[in-house]
């Protein structure tokens, strides 16, 4: 959600974004699920405003026959990865700190040094992590 909130930003403004992200990558918790996990949905649908995700190729084969393609986990995290390589970063509008916890009030720590850094912020600061996901993998079993 931070990654198709920030596309539009920068898509309709000139504004800078700072994204700091837990993860090593970008993907949120897509990086995490199981590898037989797929979209449920076409991933048409799925994704940033600028870039598609996928071919809008229908299925030949398996219970998804004839229905729009469904992206992997392994698509949705390149697909992801390259959004921030190839558009964010390269448009000098974005800084990216990945491994990176923020702590509020504009606080960020390294999750590899432990060092904390402050951002300045000129306008706001948006909370992506509002859903807070846990995947399977991210959490013991239930008892
Ligand atoms: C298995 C599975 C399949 C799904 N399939 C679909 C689908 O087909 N279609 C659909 O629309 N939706 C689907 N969803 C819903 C999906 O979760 C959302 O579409 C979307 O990916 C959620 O994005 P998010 O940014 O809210 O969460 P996340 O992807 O979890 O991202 C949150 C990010 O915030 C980071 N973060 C949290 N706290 C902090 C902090 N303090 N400092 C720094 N970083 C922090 C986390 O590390 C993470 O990278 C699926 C969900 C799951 C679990």
């Amino acid at each position: 959600m931070g990654m198709a909130f920030s596309d539009v930003i920068m898509t309709d403004s000139d504004k800078h974004i700072t994204i700091a992200d837990k993860q090593d990558r970008p993907g949120g918790h897509w990086n995490h699920s199981y590898p037989f996990v797929r979209l449920h949905q076409p991933s048409s649908f799925y994704g940033v405003n600028s870039r598609d995700l996928g071919s809008n190729n229908i299925d030949v084969t398996s219970w998804n026959e004839g229905l729009y393609e469904l992206a992997s986990g392994t698509e949705v995290v390149t697909y992801f990865d390259t959004v921030m390589r190839q558009q964010f970063i390269p448009s000098g509008r974005m800084q990216y700190f990945p491994m990176s916890e923020y702590l509020g009030d504009g606080k960020i720590r390294s999750l590899v040094s432990g060092a904390e850094h402050t951002l300045e912020v000129s306008q706001k600061t948006i909370d992506a992590s509002y859903m807070n996901i846990a995947v399977p993998s991210m959490r013991k079993p239930p008892s």
